[in-house]
C-alpha cells in the first residue's frame, strides 16, 4: 500500500517547479524577442546547413541573411559557411568579404580553417575576373544600358531653366514690365522698363528660345547605364535583345 500522507507533498513541490520553468521559459521569450538571443541564430544557422546539405544554396542564403540582419550574435563557423554558399551563388565579392572576416575571427583555431583556405584559393580566379571585366561593377553585377537614354548619357530634354516655355520674367522690374522711380517732387514715377521693353519677360538666356537643352539624363543620373541583378558572366551582352528575337523569328519563317 502506497502512503499518501508520504508522497503527497512532492507533487507541490514538482507543479511549483514546473510552474517556476514555464514562467522562466515565458519571460526568457519575451526577452529573446526583445533582444535577440544565440538560440535564434544557432537554429537559423543549423536550417541554413541543412539546405546546404541539400544543395539549396538560396535557401540558406535567406536562413544566413536573417542571421544578419537580424544582428542576431553570429556563430563563430558561420562567416565560412555563409562564404560557400555566397561562393555557390557566384556572389564572389559578398563570398570572399565573409570568408576574411572568418579568418580575422577565428585564425588557425577555426574548425573549417583548411576549408576556408581551400575557398580562398577558389575564389582568386572569378574575383580577378570581376577586376578585370569592364560590364560589371566591383561585385560582378552586370551594368545594364539605362533604357531612358539608351546608353547615350544625355538626353534632350525641355530647358530646365524656362521650364521649355522659351521666356523667363524680367529680372530688373520682376516681371512688371514697369519700373519707378520718385521724381524731384518726390513723386513716384513709372516707366517702360528698358530691359524687356515693358513686357515683363525675356527670352530664356539658356536655351535661346529652343526651347530644349541636352542635359544629364535623369534615370542614369548621365552615367548611361544601371546596375543589373544580373550576376556577370564578363562577355558583351548581345547588343539588343528584341534584335535578337526578330532575327530568330525571320529564321523560323514568321
Ligand atoms: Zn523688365
Ligand atoms: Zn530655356
Ligand atoms: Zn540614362
Ligand atoms: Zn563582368
Amino acid at each position: 500500500m502506497i502512503d499518501f500522507t508520504y508522497t503527497n507533498p512532492f507533487p507541490t513541490i514538482f507543479r511549483l517547479l514546473i510552474f517556476g520553468c514555464a514562467f522562466f521559459v515565458l519571460s526568457f521569450d519575451g526577452y529573446s524577442q526583445a533582444r535577440p538571443s544565440l538560440g535564434g541564430s544557432s537554429r537559423l544557422m543549423s536550417n541554413a546547413m541543412t539546405e546546404m546539405e541539400r544543395g539549396d544554396f538560396e535557401k540558406a542564403n535567406t536562413y544566413f541573411r536573417q542571421i544578419v540582419e537580424n544582428n542576431l550574435p553570429i556563430p563563430p563557423e558561420m562567416p565560412y559557411f555563409f562564404a560557400e554558399t555566397l561562393f555557390e551563388l557566384g556572389q564572389f565579392d559578398n563570398s570572399s568579404v565573409f570568408l576574411e572576416k572568418y579568418l580575422e575571427i577565428n585564425g588557425h583555431q577555426g574548425d573549417n580553417f583548411e576549408s576556408a583556405i581551400i575557398l580562398q584559393a577558389k575564389l582568386k580566379p572569378p574575383l580577378e575576373a570581376i577586376a578585370s571585366c569592364r560590364f560589371c561593377n566591383p561585385s560582378g553585377y552586370r551594368y545594364a544600358a539605362c533604357p531612358t537614354c539608351d546608353g547615350k548619357r544625355q538626353l534632350e530634354q525641355d530647358c530646365s531653366f524656362c521650364r521649355g516655355k522659351g521666356l523667363v520674367g524680367c529680372n530688373k522690374c520682376m516681371g512688371r514690365g514697369l519700373t519707378t522711380k520718385k521724381n524731384i517732387f518726390n513723386i513716384v514715377e513709372y516707366h517702360e522698363c528698358d530691359k524687356c521693353s515693358g513686357d515683363g519677360r525675356l527670352g530664356c538666356p539658356r536655351c535661346d528660345g529652343f526651347l530644349k537643352e541636352f542635359s544629364d539624363c535623369r534615370t542614369c543620373q548621365g552615367q548611361g547605364r544601371l546596375l543589373s541583378e544580373e550576376i556577370c558572366n564578363h562577355q558583351a551582352e548581345p547588343r539588343n535583345m528584341s534584335q535578337k528575337f526578330e532575327r530568330l523569328k525571320q529564321v523560323a519563317g514568321h
